[in-house]
């Protein structure tokens, strides 16, 4: 029995999503740069955590894995900062 709406959850679920979810995301992110680390925005030095475009799809990446609004920036910010620590560590025979 769900205590509160999927897409309004109370403080309590709120809380317990955002951390459960947030590991998601940072997973999310980490295959995300992953990805571009093939393709050939790989001679990018730094990931652009903030940059806007990012954040756009970011937030796209990590959209079906909640139904309340709210929790999306902070998914979404979640995910760019997992790909931003993927891509300091990234492997060398991705660095060009
Ligand atoms: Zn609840």
């Amino acid at each position: 029995m769900a205590c509160c709406p999927d897409d309004q959850l109370c403080e309590h679920c709120y809380g317990r999503e955002l951390v459960v979810k947030r590991r998601q995301a940072r997973v999310i992110g980490q295959c995300w740069a992953e990805r571009i680390c093939r393709g050939e925005l790989r001679a990018q030095a730094a990931w652009p955590e903030h940059g806007a475009r990012t954040m756009r799809i970011a937030r796209r990446l990590v959209g079906t894995l909640v139904k309340d609004p709210r929790l999306l920036d902070d998914l979404a910010a979640a995910c760019s900062r997992g790909a931003a620590a993927w891509w300091e560590r990234r492997p060398p025979r991705y660095r060009v």
